[in-house]
């Protein structure tokens, strides 16, 4: 969808776009197409769109035997798409916050792949929601703001590196990603935006039943960025269990998160799961 119809089209259907909605619709053809040449997408893929506002990115989404999941908020947009798309049975819109939406769905997303522009207000928790949901998709295509795309594949060591880029590496790995600048977008953000490819890890890295205290770990280490790992962890744990396991994995006792790698973070977490099976267990003889 070009320039010139977004407007035509918002024009005729009275439609005022919502800033708070991040209602900033891509119309770069070329840039649309490179989103939708990093999801590679299969003939027979099913798609996960959030946010498809007047459905620029969605028309290339479709295609072949494919089908499209569209989540959309605003019931205007959803009214203009149900519309515009009515002799497409490959799409299937949904009016609802897309956050709600995947908190309250208990299906697997394992054989889809997401695409989205998201709305930079809640990209964030999208993102976390979706790559820590039990069956999460095999591939997420997204555009966020360049800000968060470089939290989301910082490594420890970077200003960047926190919560965000620990929650999403556990369980992804990022891929490429391009930069989409300002005036590609209707009407132009305030912000950079890039374009990510997040791909599902192969080999999880967590075992089951583990991810609960990873982010634990990992939310009580961020949440003073400047404060010693082990004073923030000890609110938690047995100060003698951290202290053992931070020399086990050769950190500095000073160690603070940012210097903490994904690995380091994932050892941690079975070593102090470990170490409280093991004292639970001697307190039950
Ligand atoms: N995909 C379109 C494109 O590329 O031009 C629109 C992208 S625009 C950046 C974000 C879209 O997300 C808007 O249509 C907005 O109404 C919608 N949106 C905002 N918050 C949402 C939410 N919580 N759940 C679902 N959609 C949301």
């Amino acid at each position: 969808m070009k320039l010139a119809q977004i407007r035509h089209i918002l024009d005729t259907e009275g439609i005022r776009l919502t800033k708070s909605l991040g209602q900033n619709f891509l119309h770069d053809q070329n840039q649309l197409a490179r989103i939708a040449q990093a999801a590679d997408l299969g003939d027979t893929d099913s798609v996960l769109e959030i946010g498809p506002g007047l459905g620029c990115l969605t028309s290339h989404l479709l295609g072949g035997h494919r089908t499209v999941m569209a989540i959309e908020t605003d019931n205007r947009l959803v009214e203009f798409l149900t519309r515009h798309y009515a002799s497409n049975p490959q799409l299937q819109i949904v009016h609802a916050d897309a956050l709600r939406y995947l908190r309250e769905h208990s299906g697997s997303w394992q054989d889809w792949k997401c695409v989205s522009n998201l709305p930079y207000s809640v990209a964030s928790p999208i993102l976390v929601e979706l790559a820590t949901h039990p069956s999460p998709p095999a591939r997420i295509v997204t555009t966020v703001q360049t800000e968060v795309a470089e939290r989301i594949r910082s490594p420890h060591g970077s200003g960047d590196y926190g919560i965000l880029s620990l929650l999403i590496q556990a369980h992804f790995e990022p891929g490429e990603s391009f930069k989409i600048p300002p005036p590609c977008f209707f009407p132009p953000p305030n912000v950079d935006s890039t374009c990510i490819t997040l791909h599902r890890r192969k080999n999880p890295i967590l075992g089951p039943g583990e991810f609960p205290t990873f982010s634990k770990i990992v939310k009580r280490g961020f949440s003073q960025r400047r404060k010693m790992m082990i004073k923030l962890l000890k609110a938690d744990w047995n100060i003698e269990w951290i202290s053992a396991l931070l020399d086990e994995l050769g950190l500095d006792p000073k160690v603070r998160a940012e210097q903490v790698s994904l690995d380091q973070f994932v050892r941690m977490t079975q070593g102090l799961m470990q170490a409280k099976q093991n004292h639970d267990e001697r307190r039950t003889i």
